[in-house]
């Protein structure tokens, strides 16, 4: 695999900027959404589980988006530290192909791959 070029790079430093942004935007907009259901509502059985299961939803989605902007986030500082790029595994370049799809991917592609695999 190939390192990055500068011009890659700062391509992806401006996405993960872009991303880490976004993300941070549909956070706050989950906390809204899951704030507890008013349980002395006059509501229908029926729309009050709902409404419980539409929060759920949101709070499962709003855990998902933390944590990829955790992700995002630890991209961001290897950027800082200039090891951006490097796959925090095997040390090998990950690649611009995977990177562009996945910047805040830590790993190369054999290297989460073979992590999946034990977890499965
Ligand atoms: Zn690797």
């Amino acid at each position: 695999m190939q390192p990055l070029t500068p011009g890659q790079r700062e391509n992806l430093r401006q996405a993960l900027e872009d991303l880490a942004e976004a993300l941070r935007r549909q956070i706050e907009r989950g906390a809204e959404g899951a704030r507890p259901v008013a349980l002395d509502q006059p509501i229908g059985r029926l729309s009050r589980m709902e409404a419980i299961a539409q929060q759920k939803m949101t709070e499962a989605t709003r855990r998902a988006s933390a944590q990829r902007l955790n992700r995002v986030e630890a991209a961001r500082q290897r950027l800082r530290e200039d090891i951006y790029g490097t796959c925090a595994s095997c040390e090998e370049p990950i690649g611009w192909a995977r990177l562009e799809a996945r910047p805040e991917a830590p790993l190369c592609l054999g290297c989460q791959k073979e992590r999946e695999g034990r977890r499965a």
